[in-house]
């Protein structure tokens, strides 16, 4: 596979246009690339037919890049109340939405059931819950945690530390309970991985689904209609990292299937993903301009953006790329602490980054924003959250999200009230 890709889709030409409409920050997303990137996912994984990936919501929450992952075929992982009226707003319902949610409130099942959502349980206790709450569908899927069966990764940290999920004996117990409750159809989930990037991580998990698959048939008396392996396939935030070989995963998923669930019996049934990241992740970009520069013990570039609009590196330590647009020719000669103006002193895109010499003005360019980026935005210290544009395939650059403003800000106050207050 080729390494991370640094070019831009969009030209300092067309920014320096647009801006002049949606001043600096913006998130922009590029929907060809969105697009392409969707059809080589489908297209590992066409050997399985009812082939679905369910976009997590949560890692770009907006209904128009929804719009492209329906067009695409793809379905929506929702796991809160707002999550599903956004996929319901788009028109994905019924077994389009997955809804995978955790100590969960009887509205969002009741809200699940109206959508006729996939119902994704995280626990043994809300079996009765759902049932009491919002009645038992026909269909249910649990969520699988493997515990120390499976190796963990640093975002989502050791599968035993994770509060999700159920153990294997809840399982077999589970699907018990509720096949003598008349539940007629099955699957299984799993969600161990965030950001992982080696391919037989997605193999291995596969290969742990189809033999625990095979084994909760056999003792329970079900067949399973589909396995979700959940989402966390990464991205290469770094310049020297690759990205996620595909076709491999889907061919090492393929030969797992083949030996470990129809060799063994089991009749076909249909692989689920849900990612987020690898979906929207390295199509979006934050476009923001240097305001300041400053020199103490340090040099810091200071920008319009802050972590309100891109959350990782001061959240995780995460590497984002930086491109200086215009330029790119130039030496990387100038070690910066590229910074926000947020009064937290981890707010900090960059920290002892190789640049070439930057100027109050100069245009930055954030790489692989476009997932975990403007969805973990808030309004800490008054910060308000950017706008988010579409450059559309034909070019076009349109606003899908405006930017918030200090009345944003104020929305949920009551102001007049205040005055009771008076003294
Ligand atoms: C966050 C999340 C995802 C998506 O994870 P990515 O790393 O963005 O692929 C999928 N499923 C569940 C249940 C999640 O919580």
């Amino acid at each position: 596979m080729a390494r991370k890709n640094l070019v831009l889709p969009f030209t300092r030409e067309l920014i320096e246009t647009v801006e002049r409409q949606f001043p600096t920050p913006f998130h922009i997303y590029d929907e060809a690339g969105i697009r392409a990137n969707a059809r080589r996912l489908q297209a590992a994984f066409a050997w399985n037919p009812g082939f679905r990936e369910y976009f997590a919501v949560k890692a770009c929450p907006n209904p128009y890049l929804l719009k492209i992952m329906q067009a695409e075929g793809f379905g929506a992982d929702c796991s809160s109340l707002p999550e599903l009226l956004l996929a319901e707003q788009v028109g994905i319902v019924g077994e389009g939405i997955m809804f995978t949610s955790n100590a969960t409130p009887a509205d969002e099942f009741v809200k699940a059931r109206a959508l006729a959502a996939i119902v994704n349980l995280d626990d043994l206790s809300h079996l009765a819950f759902l049932e009491q709450t919002a009645g038992l569908p026909e269909l249910i899927c649990f969520r699988y945690n493997p515990g120390p069966l499976k190796g963990g990764n640093a975002i989502i940290g050791q599968p035993e530390e994770a509060k999700y999920g159920f153990t294997r004996e809840q399982l077999f117990e589970g699907y018990r309970i509720a096949k003598a409750k008349g539940v007629k159809r099955f699957g299984l989930h799993t969600m161990v991985a965030s950001n992982e990037l080696n391919f037989q991580y997605f193999v291995d998990t596969a290969e742990l689904l189809f033999d625990l698959v095979v084994e909760i048939s056999r003792q329970v008396g079900i067949t399973f209609e589909f396995v979700n392996i959940g989402g966390g396939i990464g991205i290469p935030y770094k310049p020297e990292q690759e990205a996620v070989d595909l076709e491999r995963v889907g061919a090492g998923i393929r030969r797992a299937y083949e030996q470990r669930l129809l060799a063994q019996g089991h009749p076909a049934l249909k692989l689920y993903l849900e990612c987020g990241r690898m979906i929207t992740g390295p199509y979006g970009y934050l476009v923001t301009r240097v305001r300041h520069i400053k020199n103490t013990y340090k040099r810091y570039a200071g920008l319009d953006a802050c972590m309100a609009n891109l959350m990782r590196p001061a959240l995780y330590g995460s590497y984002h790329h930086i491109t200086v647009m215009g330029k790119e020719q130039q030496p990387a000669t100038v070690k910066y602490d590229v910074t926000g103006s947020l009064c937290e002193n981890n707010d900090k895109f960059a920290i002892d980054r190789m640049l070439p010499e930057l100027a109050p003005g100069d245009l930055l360019v954030i790489h692989d924003a476009g997932a975990h980026g403007h969805a973990m935005g808030f309004q800490y210290n008054g910060k308000l959250r950017s706008a988010e544009l579409l450059l559309r395939a034909d070019g076009r650059v349109v606003p899908i999200r405006r930017a918030e403003t200090a009345a944003d800000y104020f929305a949920t106050l009551d102001l007049p009230g205040l005055s009771q207050f008076a003294v």
